[in-house]
């Protein structure tokens, strides 16, 4: 049976006071000594080794977009900011998405209009490929800049057991994949759990789960052993009455979607590559975790392979990592995380005001951006103890900033495995190559697969990139910098690239 670990409010404090001084103290030292410095070359480019650039100790050096853009072609810069600006207008994202969401999607004439223009705007831009061997020629291009892949085959939110199984198939081709590939360009693959096991199923169990939370007394005989789940402030508003038992269908279909994920991570341990949980939303999340933890009992023995999603936009998000942090310490389970914010903020605080409750999510971004960088300080400090693993998913300047200052600060070696940044293809090449430069590991995350099955997470980064402020906003001002440079200079076509670094941006 499943622990259930209290959050001990001594415990508590003592992690709070742990990282806030860190935290807090950071911005300004971070600021003065960053090892962050887009001056200095990558040590990967042989090219560049060639043409050491005088090495500087400037922190984030943004001025410099001649340099930074400097072996993109012209046409690639233009396409990048275009789709990037397109995606940033409100409109254009509301309309997009009211035809997504609507019937005449179905018709198949307007269907195949918009999917083609999709695939050749959004999809090119933030997409590895429809098929693994465009993954592959994405994949080279990224190595080649010093980068690494997380391998993601986009498929998500399944019903039925047939779709289940089709789905797992891709994945496992995806770790067949990477395995074929050199394992300096693939850093991870990446699973979605509503891929493997029916939506409604997971709704299920995440109630259940909930229910039993709330009711310890509460039975639940095909539950595993697994970390804490939930904290007292975690939010059980989706679970209002005692769910019925799981019946015998439900039964076999969770053992189904069982046996898929423990395939996944059999082949992941057999090939030592890396299986990453995505985090999904909080109506399914529980049981998300349930089967992540579950298997990274069984499999994360020496090293963690299975990684789990934290997102830190959840109020209960502090208390939760340190709670399943704490028990797989005592279980001597090395365990893995992938930090992000979340990209269902929207989603989250519409259900839960129609359900008439308080959002899960943090009442101000600040709240979200403070909790972020408190997770990455608590388990910077574990990984330099040589404790479990971590991805840094993010676009965040601050947060990447603050993370390399406190990596170095807290001694964790360069070309340490267990600390990853990661950025989305596509997305704050600016903050990858920076990271890069500073001897980091970094990962772009590649999403693949047909257009139509992608659409969900595009349909995301739109929701991300919208508005001024959004995440893509430097990428775009940066790029626009450039693009106004080369129209005066009219340096069309490519740039000169011999002995520059190759860059991608966007488009491969
Ligand atoms: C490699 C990678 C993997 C990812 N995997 C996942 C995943 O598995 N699951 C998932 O959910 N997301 C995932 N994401 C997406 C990630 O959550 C978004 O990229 C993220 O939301 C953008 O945050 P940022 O860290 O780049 O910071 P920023 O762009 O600085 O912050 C924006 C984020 O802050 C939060 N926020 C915005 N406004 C508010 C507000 N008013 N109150 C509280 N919070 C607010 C939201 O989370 C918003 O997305 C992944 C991202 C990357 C880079």
């Amino acid at each position: 049976m499943a622990t259930r670990v209290l959050s001990s409010p001594n415990l508590l404090k003592k992690l709070r006071s742990f990282i806030r001084p860190l935290n807090s103290a950071a911005s300004s030292a971070a600021a003065a000594v960053s090892p962050l410095n887009f001056d200095e070359k990558s040590e990967y480019s042989t090219v560049e080794k060639h043409h050491p650039p005088p090495p500087t100790t400037t922190p984030l050096d943004f001025d410099d977009y001649q340099k930074l853009f400097a072996s993109v072609s012209t046409l690639k810069l233009l396409r990048s900011s275009v789709n990037l600006g397109l995606a940033s207008n409100d409109t254009f994202v509301d309309f997009g998405t009211w035809v997504m969401n609507s019937r005449l999607i179905e018709t198949p004439l307007v269907r195949d209009i918009i999917l083609k223009t999709v695939k050749h705007t959004f999809f090119e831009h933030f997409c590895a490929g429809e098929t693994a061997a465009e993954a592959a020629k994405c994949l080279r291009k990224i190595q080649e800049a010093g980068l690494r892949g997380m391998l993601a085959y986009a498929v998500e939110h399944t019903t039925d057991n047939a779709g289940c199984d089709r789905n797992f198939d891709g994945f496992l081709q995806s770790i067949e994949f990477a395995r074929s590939l050199p394992p300096s360009s693939v850093s991870s693959v990446v699973a979605k759990i509503t891929a493997i096991c029916p939506l409604g199923l997971l709704r299920r169990i995440s109630d259940l789960l909930r229910w039993q939370y709330k009711d310890p007394s509460f039975s639940l005989p095909w539950k595993l052993y697994t970390l804490p789940i939930f904290t007292d402030s975690s939010a059980l508003y989706h679970t209002l009455q005692k769910p019925d038992p799981l019946t015998p269908q439900e039964e076999s279909d969770l053992q189904l979607a069982h046996q898929r994920l423990l395939k996944l991570c059999q082949k992941c341990v057999q090939y030592n590559v890396p299986l990453i949980i995505d985090a999904e939303d909080t109506s399914i999340q529980p049981a998300i975790d349930y089967f992540t933890y579950s298997s990274a009992i069984m499999y994360n023995k020496d090293d963690p392979i299975i990684y789990g999603t934290i997102q830190a936009y959840l109020k209960d998000t502090r208390e939760r990592l340190f709670n399943a942090v704490k028990t797989a310490q005592s279980l001597e389970i090395p365990m893995g995380f992938k930090l992000v914010r979340g990209a269902y903020m929207s989603s989250e605080t519409k259900l839960a005001s129609s359900l008439g409750f308080d959002s899960p999510i943090h009442n101000g971004i600040r709240d979200t951006h403070a909790c972020f960088n408190d997770c990455a300080s608590f388990m910077l400090e574990k990984v330099a103890d040589g404790y479990g693993g971590l991805v840094l998913a993010t676009h965040n300047l601050e947060s990447g900033q603050l993370a390399a200052w406190k990596a170095r600060d807290v001694g964790i070696e360069k070309g340490n495995k267990k600390l990853e940044f990661a950025q989305l293809y596509g997305m704050s090449e600016a903050l990858s190559f920076g990271l890069r430069n500073a001897g980091f590991q970094v990962s772009k995350y590649l999403p693949y697969g047909p257009v139509d099955m992608v659409m969900p997470y595009l349909l995301r980064r739109a929701e991300e990139n919208r508005g001024l402020l959004s995440t893509s906003s430097l990428d775009r001002s940066l790029m626009g910098k450039e693009l106004k440079r080369r129209l005066k200079s009219l340096q069309f076509g490519k740039p000169a690239a011999a002995g520059g670094m190759k860059i991608e941006v966007g488009t491969p």
